[in-house]
């Protein structure tokens, strides 16, 4: 089957040809550990995910790297805010990512890269550019990448030079007056005070990298000079991408990336979800709402990733119950595992091949879920088969259905039910919290109770 997408670099739909036979190499840009990443950000990583599972669904093999970046102005500002060394606040935001990404069924990348490990790394490619004549040392130490050296620059976001906004990221030296043209952006960035203890002796001098020379520095080092995909949001277009291009193009004298692909924003009222706007959510806030977070997958998927969303409680709520309908439909299949409706197959791997066309997959399992000539144990392993790339759970719900409750537990819970029919509430309480700290929930349900793993 072949497969087609969205390339930012040629702004067209493009059948995909790996560099390596049979292997794709991805980059993901990862989070800026200094927060909880807001559910806005997730939709980049769920995007990049299903794209990973769209290409292990067509038989590649996925050599994948996500970063995370755990040193930039905002970490920086935040851990000193904080009163915490840098290592010990980015790694607990970096904790967090990584339950969030469990709960979301993100598949993990073949390695997490963290940006402060490759210092090394960064500092090299800094200096073949000094060498080559492409960067420069501005008077305090900083060195910055003269952009008129690079020919294409601008081909990713079709800047026109003279236009660009200058500091557009927000993430260059602040001092203007240090570089040639205020368009250049910082690879190294000379220590001063505001970085308080935040530095590295290098050849360059003292000082810490600048965020995009981070991204091609570990990328290069693991996925090598060439990379079939590399993906982010839209707002990584310009400039980080961008700069990733001028950088890594300038030192390798090698086309970097061949499928540039990135995903449309995540809006609240018409405006992107960010932390800056403060109008964004975090997981642990649709948890509390008690929404499974596979609900937040489900709900994404039900719009293809290059069209913008508008995140309303109403949708993932409604996401949520349509999710749980499938589940209860699923488990009404029975226990028997039948074959993979081929036709049905067919179409779902066409859908999602085609620049990852989830809102039509989604459909097809509705269909395929009411279609009458279709067995039931056929049902469940097509079912199977498609979740490989929506990852919404299903092999789970099998697994939660079949726990064996010990015969201990069940004990347990008649003790409670006898109790609780004394009307004797007090030991009914201590019986659950017993049942608990076991490891076992219990449900009253109407005339009876239900026991379950917690
Ligand atoms: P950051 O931690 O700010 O570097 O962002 C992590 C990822 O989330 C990047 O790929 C961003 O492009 C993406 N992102 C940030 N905000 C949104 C949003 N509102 N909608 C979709 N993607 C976003
Ligand atoms: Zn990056």
């Amino acid at each position: 089957m072949s497969l087609k997408f969205y390339n930012t670099l040629t702004k067209e739909k493009e059948e995909f040809v790996p560099i390596h036979e049979g292997e794709v190499r991805m980059y993901n840009c990862g989070p800026t550990v200094y927060n909880y990443p807001h559910i806005g950000n997730y939709r980049a990583y769920i995007f990049a995910d299903t794209l990973k599972r769209v290409f292990l669904y067509n038989g590649y093999k996925v050599k994948h790297i996500m970063n995370i970046t755990d040193i930039d102005d905002k970490t920086i500002r935040d851990s000193q805010q904080a009163g915490k060394s840098l290592k010990e606040f980015t790694e607990f935001y970096t904790e967090e990512f990584y339950k969030d990404e469990k709960m979301l069924n993100i598949l993990s990348p073949d390695k997490f890269t963290k940006a402060t490990d490759y210092i090394d790394e960064m500092v090299e490619i800094i200096k073949k550019l000094l060498t080559n004549g492409i960067a420069y040392k501005s008077p305090d130490g900083s060195v910055y990448f003269d952009i008129k050296k690079f020919k294409n620059y601008g081909k990713l976001s079709n800047l026109v030079l003279g236009e660009q906004k200058e500091n557009a990221s927000g993430r260059i030296k602040k001092d203007e007056y240090e570089k040639d043209n205020p368009q250049d952006f910082a690879l190294w960035k000379a220590w001063d005070k505001e970085d308080g203890d935040v530095f590295w002796e290098t050849s360059l001098g003292k000082g810490r990298p600048g965020w995009h020379i981070e991204c091609s520095a570990m990328s290069i080092k693991n996925l090598g000079e060439q990379l079939d995909i590399h993906t982010g949001g839209v707002d990584n277009i310009f400039p980080h991408h961008e700069n990733e291009i001028a950088q890594s193009e300038s030192a390798t004298g090698k086309q970097f990336v061949k499928y540039w692909m990135h995903n449309e924003w995540m809006l609240v009222d018409q405006k992107k979800m960010s932390k800056s706007l403060n109008n964004s959510y975090i997981l642990k806030d649709v948890i509390d709402r008690n929404i499974n977070p596979i609900s937040f997958r489900f709900w994404l998927l039900m719009a293809n990733y290059r069209t913008r969303v508008n995140f309303v409680w109403e949708a993932l709520e409604g996401a949520e119950t349509a999710l749980k309908r499938l589940y209860k439909l699923y488990i009404e299949l029975g226990d028997e595992m039948g074959k993979i409706a081929k036709k049905y197959q067919q179409k779902f791997k066409e859908y999602v091949s085609d620049d990852l066309d989830t809102p039509r997959a989604l459909s097809l399992l509705w269909d395929l879920v009411k279609d009458e000539n279709v067995s039931n144990a056929d049902k469940k392993a097509t079912i199977l088969d498609f979740d490989k790339v929506l990852g919404l759970g299903f092999d789970k719900i099998k697994m939660a259905e079949k726990v064996e409750i010990p015969e201990d537990i069940k004990k347990l819970g008649d003790e409670r039910e006898s109790a609780r029919k004394n009307k004797d509430w007090k030991k009914s309480d201590e019986l659950r919290d017993k049942i608990f700290s076991l490891g076992y929930k219990i449900e009253d349900k109407d005339g009876g109770y239900e026991i379950g793993k917690i």
